[in-house]
């Protein structure tokens, strides 16, 4: 399966091993990562990342990105995996003009990499020809259809997203939806509706609930006034703490995640939680969808 482990990089300047913010629970087999661009415009209320980088919200691209990336391409073992990106989207707004990601994409396509592309644009669309010619799994995270305005102010919206996952479908790119997060008075029935709509379109579904940090968690009562103080209680007061994050109590996440896990499964899908902990819920093929790079289409991994 993977050999990127298989001797130590000489030297990395952008693409890192992936480094999940040390959370605990990650079961994220090892992989690089790779941001084209520090911070992100997409601009969501939930974002974790927004806690470790400054000026978040203000993207901007990396500078000497293509001559670092190249050097980084000739440094990483044979048959690397890269997850583009962890904490930004690489089809953000200025990818629009920039176009970092696309230059990566056309530079990865001499190599033996593979890459994981994680994003929210159907931007990713516009890159179909170097996608065809990658081995590649897209994942599009989806978190809601009716509050993408307030919640993910600069994203494309679901029908845009669910446009690209039936392009990429029909192309036959192997495709991933993160549901992605499950916020508690929020969008916990929407996600079922959104399942549904998706799992046609989708190999593997990831799953994963709020986990909260005190800036996330401000913005979120500020802008849901109905949330003004539920959620810091199941957060801060009834949840658990898990290395940098604020974690509901296990028996909810448990509630939260189980009828989406049943609805899955009902349709012979794979599905995998994203930083649970739940016992019994570990998906042996890699959570993020890497297996679909080495598994022919249409085994049930169920
Ligand atoms: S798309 Fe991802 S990185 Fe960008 S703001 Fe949203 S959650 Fe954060």
């Amino acid at each position: 399966m993977e050999e990127h482990n298989s001797g130590k990089p000489k030297s990395l300047s952008l693409i890192k091993p992936f480094d999940p913010w040390q959370s605990p629970l990650c079961t994220c087999l090892p992989k690089y990562s790779l941001n084209p661009y520090t911070g992100c415009s997409h601009g969501c209320l939930y974002c974790y990342a927004s806690s470790f980088i400054p000026r978040f919200y203000e993207a901007r691209p990396k500078g000497e990105f293509i001559k670092r990336v190249t050097k980084d391409l000739k440094n990483l073992p044979e048959n690397s995996l890269i997850s583009l990106s962890n904490s930004s989207d690489p089809y953000q707004h200025l990818e629009e003009k920039i176009k970092l990601t696309r230059e990566f994409l056309t530079l990865l396509t001499e190599t033996s990499h593979k890459v994981i592309i994680l994003t929210k644009s159907d931007l990713v669309l516009r890159d179909l020809d170097l996608l065809e010619r990658l081995k590649v799994v897209v994942s599009i995270t989806i978190t809601t259809i009716r509050w993408t305005n307030i919640l993910e102010r600069g994203a494309p919206s679901f029908e845009r997203r669910l446009n690209t996952l039936k392009i990429l479908h029909k192309r036959k790119i192997p495709t991933v939806v993160r549901l992605d997060p499950i916020i508690p008075g929020l969008n916990e029935r929407e996600v079922l509706e959104i399942l549904e709509e998706v799992i046609p379109y989708v190999e593997h579904i990831v799953l994963s609930t709020f986990k909260a940090k005190k800036d996330s968690l401000d913005r979120i009562e500020n802008a849901f006034p109905h949330l003004k103080g539920y959620l810091k209680k199941l957060y801060l007061a009834e949840g658990e703490k898990r290395g940098w994050s604020f974690y509901l109590n296990q028996e909810k996440r448990k509630n939260s995640l189980m009828p989406l896990v049943e609805k899955i499964l009902s349709y012979n899908k794979s599905y995998s939680l994203c930083r649970e902990g739940l016992e019994g819920y570990t998906f042996r093929y890699g959570c993020d969808g890497r297996f679909l790079l080495d598994v022919p289409r249409g085994t049930n991994l169920s």
